[in-house]
C-alpha cells in the first residue's frame, strides 16, 4: 500500500508538516530544571477538591522551579460543555491563590503555545494523524456499531480481552487503497486507529513490558499496549490519548500531573510517544483522595460528600490559606515536621517534592482540616481576618454584612479576644463557625443557649446578678473585678476557690466558678467563652449592664 497516497486521501486539507509545528512551538526558554505543568480540565462546570489537589501540585512544581503553569481546556467531548465553566475553573482556583501563567484566561488566551482549547486544535491533531498514516502506523477503520458489537459479544463469550487488536483488527488493517477510497466516496464514516505493534498472540511470559519512571511511584512496569486504539473519532476529533500526547509535546509540558485513573492507559501513551518520536514528559500519577467512612476508606463521592465540591469551602468560609496548608500536609509527608520547625515561615518556602508524595490513597479529613485552619487563623492579624470575614459575608451571608462592615474596630477587637497572650486561644476555624462563635456580640443574634449550673437556685441566680450589677464598675481592672465576684459568692455561701469546695463540698453551695458561669450566661448566653472581663470591655458598659439587668427581671 502506498501510505503517502492514503494519507493524502484521508487528509487532503492538511498542508502543514510536523516540522512546521516543531518550529512554531519551539522549546521554551526557561532556566535549567524549570518545570512546565498544566491543568487540563474538561469544562463540565463541576470543580472539585481533586482538581484543586492536582492544580496545587502543578502550581508548586512550576512556580517553585521558575517554570510555567498553564491552563488547557479539554473540550473535545462537547456533550459535557457547560456555559461559564471556564470562569468557574479560573475563579475557583484563583480564590485559593492558584493562578495560571499562560493558557485560557478570563478574557481570551495568553501564550505562544496555543490554541489552548482542544476544540481549536483540530488541524494540529490531524497533521499528526496524517503523519502516522504516512508512516504506516495508523489506518482508517470503517467498522460499524453493529460490527463492533458483534466483535465484543464474541470476545465476551470467549472470555478474552475486548477491543480491536490482533485478529480482530485484521479486517480493517487489510483494506486495500481502492476499498478505502470507495468507502470514503460512499460517505461511510470511519475512525483512525493506531496500528499497534504490540503483539497479542504471544504467551504471557513473552509479553513485552514498558517501564516508566513515575515521579511519585518510581518505576512502573506494565505490559505493552497491543490495542489499535482510536486516535481520531469519526468526527475528526481526537481521543484523550492522542490529544494528550500531541498537546503535551507541543506545549512543551515537562511534568504531567494527573490522577491515578490514567495509569491504566499509560502503555497506550508510551506507544504513541514512541510512534510520533516525541520525548516523553515525566509522569506524576497522584493518589486518589479518600475519606474515612465508618472506619473504612473510600473515594470521595459527588453525591454523598458535599466537601468534595470546592464551593463547599467558599460557602463555609474557609480561608484559602488554611486549605492550601492542609493540602500540603496530605501531599508531602515531611510538611508537618517542617511546619513545626518553621512556624512562621510562608508556606511557599517549603520545598514541595514529588518523591515525598504518597502513592497510596491520600486521606482527606475535615477534622484535621479544622485543626490546621485553627493554627493558620491564629496567626492571621485581626484586620486581615476581619476583611476576610467581611468579604465572605458579602457573598455568602449578606444578612450579617451591616453588622460587620463599618464596624471594623469592634470586629477586630472581637476577633483578637484571647489571642494575644503567650497561649493564644484557637477558637476560630471558618466563616460560618466564626460568626456563630462571636454572635453574642450582636444583639440580634444574642440568645441564652445554656442553663445555669444545677447547684445554683433561681433565687441565688437573681441575687448573684443583682449584687453584680450593684457593685459593677466598668473601670475595674481584671483583679478588682474578680475580687468582687469572689465576695458575692462568699456572701451567698459559695467557696472563693474551687479547691476549697472540692475539699469540703458539704460546707458550700458551690464555688466561684459557678458564680461566674451565671454572669457569663447572662452576658453571652453560653457557659463557655473567652475571658468575661475582656468580653465586657468590648461590649461596653451600657450593653453589659443591660444584659445583666434583663436577666434579673
Ligand atoms: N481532561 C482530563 C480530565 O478531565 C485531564 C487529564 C490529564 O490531566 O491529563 O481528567
Amino acid at each position: 500500500m502506498d501510505y503517502n497516497k492514503l494519507a493524502e486521501l484521508l487528509f487532503p486539507h492538511i498542508t502543514k508538516t510536523p516540522g512546521d509545528y516543531e518550529e512554531l512551538f519551539p522549546n521554551r526558554k526557561l532556566p535549567e530544571n524549570a518545570m512546565v505543568t498544566r491543568l487540563g480540565p474538561s469544562p463540565t462546570g463541576f470543580i472539585h477538591l481533586g482538581n484543586l489537589y492536582g492544580a496545587f501540585i502543578d502550581e508548586r512544581l512550576a512556580h517553585q522551579s521558575g517554570g510555567t503553569f498553564y491552563l488547557r481546556i479539554e473540550d473535545t467531548d462537547d456533550k459535557r460543555y457547560v456555559d461559564g465553566a471556564i470562569e468557574t475553573i479560573i475563579t475557583s482556583l484563583g480564590f485559593f491563590g492558584i493562578n495560571f501563567d499562560e493558557g485560557a484566561m478570563l478574557d481570551g488566551e495568553i501564550g505562544g503555545y496555543g490554541p489552548y482549547f482542544q476544540s481549536n486544535r483540530g488541524e494540529i491533531y490531524q497533521c499528526f494523524a496524517k503523519e502516522l498514516v504516512k508512516n504506516g502506523l495508523a489506518y482508517p477503520c470503517f467498522l460499524t456499531e453493529e460490527e463492533l458489537g458483534d466483535i465484543r459479544a464474541e470476545q465476551e463469550a470467549a472470555k478474552v480481552t475486548t477491543g480491536i487488536y490482533g485478529k480482530y483488527a485484521e479486517k480493517s488493517r487489510s483494506l486495500s487503497f481502492e476499498e478505502i477510497e470507495e468507502n470514503i466516496k460512499a460517505g461511510k464514516p470511519y475512525v483512525v486507529r493506531l496500528k499497534s505493534s504490540g503483539n497479542h498472540d504471544v504467551p504471557a511470559e513473552k509479553v513485552k513490558y514498558i517501564n516508566v519512571e513515575d515521579a511519585v511511584r518510581g518505576t512502573i512496569s506494565m505490559p505493552e499496549n497491543d490495542q489499535d486504539i482510536i486516535i481520531l473519532k469519526a468526527t475528526g476529533i481526537p481521543t484523550y490519548h492522542f490529544a494528550h500526547v500531541v498537546d503535551d509535546h507541543f506545549m512543551r509540558t515537562t511534568h504531567v500531573v494527573r490522577g491515578e485513573e490514567w495509569l491504566m492507559s499509560l502503555p497506550i501513551h508510551v506507544e504513541l510517544f514512541e510512534k510520533l518520536r516525541f520525548e516523553m514528559p515525566v509522569y506524576c500519577h497522584t493518589a486518589q483522595l479518600l475519606k474515612l467512612d465508618n472506619g473504612n476508606k473510600r473515594k470521595l463521592s459527588k453525591r454523598k460528600d458535599p466537601e468534595l465540591s470546592l464551593d463547599y469551602y467558599r460557602q463555609e468560609g474557609y480561608h484559602p490559606q488554611a486549605i492550601k496548608e492542609y493540602l500540603l500536609t496530605i501531599l508531602n509527608s515531611n510538611f508537618e515536621e517542617w511546619r513545626i520547625d518553621n512556624p512562621d515561615a510562608p508556606m511557599e518556602d517549603f520545598e514541595f517534592t514529588t518523591e515525598k508524595m504518597s502513592s497510596g490513597g491520600a486521606l482527606f479529613d475535615l477534622n484535621k482540616l479544622n485543626d490546621v485552619s485553627k493554627d493558620v487563623l491564629v496567626k492571621l492579624p485581626a484586620n486581615e481576618l476581619a476583611n476576610f470575614l467581611i468579604s465572605w459575608a458579602s457573598e455568602f451571608k449578606p444578612e450579617i454584612l451591616p453588622l460587620l462592615e463599618g464596624h471594623e474596630d469592634y470586629l477586630k477587637k472581637i476577633l483578637d479576644l484571647g489571642r494575644n497572650g503567650n497561649k493564644p486561644r484557637k477558637d476560630l476555624i471558618y466563616g460560618k463557625q466564626i460568626f456563630d462563635f462571636i454572635s453574642y456580640f450582636f444583639d440580634d443574634y444574642f440568645r441564652i443557649e445554656d442553663t445555669i449550673p444545677e447547684n445554683v437556685s433561681d433565687e441565688d441566680a437573681v441575687a448573684i446578678l443583682s449584687e453584680y450589677l450593684k457593685s459593677y464598675n466598668h473601670e475595674d481592672d481584671q483583679s478588682q473585678w474578680f475580687d468582687k465576684i469572689r465576695a458575692i459568692g462568699s456572701e451567698l455561701g459559695y467557696a472563693a476557690k474551687p479547691k476549697d469546695f472540692k475539699k469540703n463540698p458539704d460546707m458550700y453551695k458551690g464555688h466561684v466558678g459557678h458564680i461566674s458561669t451565671v454572669i457569663r450566661i447572662a452576658l453571652i448566653g453560653k457557659s463557655q467563652s473567652p475571658d468575661i472581663w475582656e468580653i465586657q470591655q468590648i461590649l461596653g458598659e451600657e450593653k453589659t449592664r443591660e444584659r445583666i439587668a434583663t436577666l434579673i427581671r
